[in-house]
């Protein structure tokens, strides 16, 4: 049978096949905040504030089976997930996270016996339809390689990618698989072609005033990161691929594709201490559920 690149793995948000060992120290001016600070007010006068853009949806014929391995973390049958992107303003700078599905799927849904993942319009065409043009954003971050995630990347050519140290060693390697191999492509403004790259290692700080803080929970891939916002209304917390879905956050499921189970499991722990200690609302990207939980671009939360 033909393999597509919704099959492998079972899971096109898992691309779980693409781990690859990642010896390599990447650690170019990664700038580390300390955990113990990313709790505390940041006192930032820098307005900051959040909205979600659309960068997809995947339906999955057998949830449970493609995201946890059978273990009834989710109810039998199908389930429909959404690929969220972000648009964090700090003062006039800008920054993505997440990159989404890859454009070529607009008007072209790819289904394959497992799931089908579709997505309407590209990023580039939503950020312009509310004025904003990609080419002024400073910042892409990608919570990690997977290609659910790094798709529409090269829309913003200006912006310095973010992205964990282990997750770009994995990209950086040579690599067989047909995913990777994807987002090798997707990423190669960065990985080959000179664009500005920092590896992260740690939580890191983004804008130095404690608002916007990649927060290091590995465990679904090497180097996975998610996303600490602090608003004036409250912090936001985006889990990555940290959770899949609410049930996952209820039943501690891990996905079978993840790099690490041990791992993921102590990046949720982690995560949850966060959570209640900052009052943080918790987003999960793929959660159709907690989609209203912000506004649309370009509507934004502050
Ligand atoms: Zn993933």
């Amino acid at each position: 049978m033909r393999r597509t690149w919704l099959q492998i793995s079972a899971c096109v948000l898992a691309l779980a096949a693409c781990q690859v060992s990642s010896s390599g120290n990447e650690s170019q001016n990664a700038a580390t905040a300390d955990p113990n600070n990313v709790a505390q007010p940041s006192g930032a006068a820098v307005p900051v504030s959040l909205s979600r853009l659309d960068c997809g949806a995947l339906h999955v014929n057998e949830m449970d089976k493609d995201f946890a391995g059978g273990a009834g973390v989710y109810p039998p049958g199908p389930h429909d997930l959404t690929d969220s992107c972000y648009l964090i303003r700090h003062g006039d700078q800008m920054m993505i996270w997440d990159a989404g599905f890859p454009e070529f799927l607009v008007g072209h849904p790819m289904r394959d016996p497992d799931q089908t993942a579709t997505l309407d319009r590209s990023l580039a065409d939503e950020l312009k339809a509310g004025g904003v043009d990609p080419a002024k954003v400073s910042f892409v971050g990608i919570s990690h390689y997977h290609g659910d995630h790094t798709g529409q990347a090269h829309f913003f050519p200006n912006a310095t990618l973010l992205i964990g140290a282990q997750d770009l060693a994995a990209l950086k390697a040579k690599s067989d698989n047909q995913f990777m191999q994807m987002s090798q492509k997707q990423l190669a403004h960065w990985l080959t072609d000179g664009g500005k790259i920092e590896a992260v290692t740690g939580d890191k700080d983004v804008f130095g005033d404690g608002s916007l803080i990649m927060l290091d929970l590995p465990g679904h891939t090497p180097g996975h990161h998610s996303l600490l916002v602090k608003l004036k209304s409250g912090d936001v917390l985006l889990t990555g691929d940290l959770y899949h879905g609410t049930e996952a956050r209820q039943k501690r499921g891990v996905p079978p594709f993840n790099t690490d189970k041990a791992q993921t499991l102590k990046s949720m722990d982690k995560f949850e201490a966060l959570a209640r200690q900052t009052g943080a609302k918790v987003v999960i990207q793929h959660e159709r559920a907690d989609i209203p939980l912000l506004p649309a671009f370009p509507k934004a939360a502050e």
